[in-house]
């Protein structure tokens, strides 16, 4: 795994290499292209010519879950919602749900 824009702390980045950020990239959680001043990771995936980019947040929300879920009020945790809001975006949810899964870390 490589990152690029700021390095966050915590085991996953310890001991990745930095990369350029990989402007124009679409990531590979939430559809949306990197931009300029993004942070995130790129991951090699099997098969794959070049890594697939993800925005932090979208790479959190994929190891951590959406924010439903984080709530416990999910379908996969008995209750009724989809693990993401469904009035937000995909990048939307994945940095709300990182933001939650922070508060309380
Ligand atoms: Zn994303
Ligand atoms: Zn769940």
């Amino acid at each position: 795994m490589q990152w690029f824009g700021k390095k966050y702390e915590g085991g996953l980045w310890h001991d990745c290499a930095k990369a350029e950020t990989p402007v124009g990239a679409i990531c590979g959680q939430c559809g949306e292209e990197i931009a300029e001043g993004d942070d995130g990771v790129l991951l090699p995936l099997f098969g794959a010519p070049i890594a697939q980019a993800f925005h932090y947040a979208c790479h959190m929300r994929a190891l951590i879950g959406g924010l439903n879920h984080l709530r416990g009020t999910c379908t996969c945790c008995g209750g009724e919602d989809p693990p993401d809001p469904p009035e937000m975006t995909r990048r939307q949810a994945a940095e709300a749900a990182v933001a939650e899964w922070e508060a309380r870390n």
